[in-house]
């Protein structure tokens, strides 16, 4: 797409940057090429709207990594490009993203436009900015660029430079794998004032490449290369290119005068001067002032540049119509007026969003909510004047309090609980879903912000979070105090070895097990409050561990609610039906009815499970799964404080939420197709993963990882590709084929 030869040009000029270099940038994205990755993608039916989910977390990203994402949309296509889009969709598309009804029925048109349209309506959602231009949607991004309200594009074409887009965001990658994994992705920075300095190559440059090399609307002239194209840039300005390709009609005589000047055997071909070069060699040159041999520095060179000028101007006046006018009033002449645009980010729409998801996305209410609030958290951050000056609230939430500070990727962060007091969300998300997936409301109602944000939108809520961090609040106080109590008991019932200090100083005589092992309404509540999950406290090991023993004795019940809640998580006995995953197994402490992950008799009933008729074969696969693979004690331990240190990979809890409870189709149908097994440890932030590491492959191994790498993202490898690397028909399609034959 675009430019023949461009990205070879300006590799040079390119760095590969993690993506946190767009932090604080607004930019502009050409919409149709993210659509078109994952159409490519979706031709395989791996996942029908799979556009729709890349767009959604990759926006995500943007969002929250604070860059303010503009997205464009094409309009019409230029009349001079229907003969190379045409002939192009047959080749890649297949249809799928034809730009022309003339080499369309209208069929792929029509589709294209219902998916431009999803997607723009989810973004809308979002509160995201969607234009559409009269034109091609990379020269919108570009006039953008332009006039200073963006500071890049996001596109793969190269034509965004013609149409006067300074920089170039190319091959976005918000992958969490390859070298940049740690900044969570990366992306190829392309600034074209950099080439302008160092080569005088700019804007009229690139437009006289696309004619005399080739581009989308032209082919170019027949016989003509980037390299001899190169060196006749080297003697012209960016400003005198266009007038110089125009003057090789016009100026015949002058060109007519080099032919013969070159071809003069009465003038030296070293120096130029009247003289043949043998007599000069001789006895000199009297216009070189010398008497022996004469100057070829000056002439040599230039009499090359000359040669090189006349091969390619008389190879492109065979064409009639050179220079093609059309084409460079095309890249040239404005079609947009990009002045009256509001591209501000505005309120996200919560509750059309969930709806949307679920119809479009087939995302449970609970999951869209989970996803979508820290926009709408994030969008409130930013602009809190927005919600000041409005007296209704509806459709915003209200901060509860601080309730921990983070620092997701090293920035300084505040976990805020949110309250929903207008009712703006009330029955958004069905009971029974929350109940099923035993989703506790302060987790659903937490996420992360940036402490500069907080501190700007929020004083009040911040400064009470100090106030409290210097004098601890009473009630915590005596919560702290129950805990101590309750490990105190626990010592005393000797699950753990008591210290002989201790004893000395009890006055009281130590109780004996039997005593203990009543079970007793205080210590039942006690278990049941530290087992609730709701308290702030901080519970050890140790305390969980001797937790689940004192339950054990104290319930002997247990096993059942243990079976029933083992049965409800796997999605049975449910009205809605659930997508089904090892991940609703995961016996994550945060959730209460799986409490008893500790007890030995798990295994038991997971056999019962295997060796019963009655149960569904589904529930029986994960049981065996179970078993074959049950979890360890590390699995559960200190889940609280190791997500903190996760946090540091992250820029928001919203990546650190454990994703969808469904393993994704696409997801699954990719691995299988590619022969990677699913993976049982995948991070909290494999979210993001299935973008660019199912679309390329990259999965973990390192020799496919190699084999992977989008052609272009380093320079030595861009000339191999250079002819067709434009073309996202080589860089993804045949990396599929390869990765599918391996
Ligand atoms: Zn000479
Ligand atoms: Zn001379």
């Amino acid at each position: 797409m675009g430019i023949k030869n461009l990205w070879t040009i300006l590799a040079p000029f390119c760095d590969r940057k993690p993506l946190y270099e767009l932090q604080g940038k607004t930019v502009a994205v050409d919409l149709s090429c993210w659509i078109c990755e994952a159409q490519n993608i979706a031709e395989y039916q791996v996942q029908p709207r799979m556009y729709l989910r890349n767009l959604y977390f990759r926006t995500c990203y943007l969002l929250l990594m604070e860059v303010n994402p503009v997205f464009v949309l094409e309009g019409k296509a230029p009349e001079l490009k229907y003969d190379t889009i045409s002939a192009r969709n047959a080749i890649q598309f297949k249809g799928a993203k034809p730009r022309t009804e003339k080499a369309n029925t209208g069929k792929g048109r029509t589709r294209f436009n219902f998916v431009l349209q999803q997607c723009e309506q989810m973004l809308r959602y979002m509160g995201l900015a969607c234009i559409v231009g009269k034109g091609e949607a990379e020269s919108l991004c570009a006039y953008l660029n332009e006039d200073g309200l963006v500071d890049g594009c996001i596109s793969q074409d190269s034509d965004c430079f013609a149409y006067g887009a300074y920089v170039v965001y190319r091959n976005f990658s918000i992958s969490t794998q390859g070298a940049y994994a740690a900044s969570g992705g990366a992306v190829d920075i392309y600034d074209i004032r950099k080439a302008n300095e160092s080569l005088k190559f700019g804007r009229n440059k690139i437009i006289a490449m696309a004619l005399l090399v080739g581009c989308d609307y032209s082919e170019g002239v027949h016989g003509v290369g980037k390299d001899s194209v190169m060196k006749l840039f080297e003697r012209v300005s960016d400003e005198n290119i266009l007038d110089l390709i125009r003057s090789w009609r016009d100026k015949k005589d002058l060109y007519d005068k080099y032919e013969r000047q070159l071809n003069d055997k009465t003038h030296c071909s070293s120096c130029g001067h009247i003289g043949k070069v043998q007599s000069h060699t001789k006895s000199g040159c009297s216009f070189c002032k010398s008497t022996k041999g004469c100057d070829s520095t000056k002439y040599k060179e230039e009499r090359q540049a000359i040669k090189n000028e006349l091969t390619i101007r008389n190879k492109a006046i065979q064409d009639p119509n050179f220079p093609d006018e059309s084409l460079i009033n095309e890249f040239l002449r404005r079609k947009d007026n990009v002045k009256t645009l509001d591209l501000k980010w505005k309120q996200p729409d919560v509750v059309n969003f969930v709806k949307f998801a679920s119809k479009f996305l087939q995302w449970e209410e609970y999951y869209s909510f989970e996803k979508i609030l820290p926009i709408l958290t994030r969008w409130q951050c930013k602009y809190p004047e927005k919600i000041l000056r409005r007296s209704d609230l509806k459709g915003t939430v209200v901060p509860d309090k601080i309730k921990k500070a983070r620092h997701p990727k090293g920035v300084p962060s505040y976990e805020i609980i949110w309250t929903d007091p207008t009712d703006s969300f009330k029955g958004l998300i069905p009971e029974d879903q929350l109940q099923e997936h035993n989703i506790e409301p302060e987790k659903l109602w937490s996420t992360v912000e940036p402490q500069d944000l907080v501190e700007a939108a929020y004083p009040d809520l911040a400064e009470a979070y100090r106030q409290s961090k210097i004098k601890p609040k009473k009630p915590s106080k005596r919560k702290k105090k129950t805990v101590d109590d309750l490990s105190q008991k626990m010592e005393n019932i000797s699950l753990s070895e008591p210290k002989p200090k201790k004893i000395r100083k009890q006055t009281k005589k130590q109780p004996t097990l039997e005593e203990l092992l009543k079970p007793t309404e205080k210590v039942c509540e006690v278990v049941d409050q530290l087992d609730s999950g709701s308290n702030k406290l901080k519970i050890n090991k140790v305390a969980s561990a001797s937790r689940d023993l004192i339950r054990q004795v104290l319930k002997p019940n247990f096993n059942t609610s243990f079976k029933e809640n083992f049965i409800q998580g796997a999605g049975f006995n449910s009205s809605t039906p659930t997508k089904f995953s090892q991940k609703d197994f995961s016996f994550d402490p945060d959730m209460s009815g799986f409490g008893d992950e500790s007890d030995l008799n798990v295994t038991d009933i997971v056999d019962d499970i295997v060796s019963r008729d009655d149960v569904p074969n589904k529930l029986k696969e994960v049981a065996r799964e179970y078993l074959k693979n049950p979890p360890q004690a590390s699995d559960f331990v200190d889940y609280k404080d190791e997500e903190d240190n996760n946090a540091a990979l992250n820029t928001s809890n919203f990546f650190l939420d454990k994703g969808p409870d469904q393993e994704d189709l696409f997801e699954k149908t990719f691995r299988k197709t590619l022969g990677f097994e699913s993976d049982e440890n995948s991070s909290d932030t494999e979210e993001y993963d299935i973008d660019e590491d199912n679309l390329m492959g990259k999965k973990s191994d390192e020799p496919v990882k190699k084999d992977c790498e989008v052609p272009g993202n380093k320079p030595e490898e861009t000339d191999a590709l250079s002819s067709e690397e434009d073309s996202f028909c080589v860089k993804y399609v045949p990396l599929f084929e390869r990765i599918r034959n391996k």
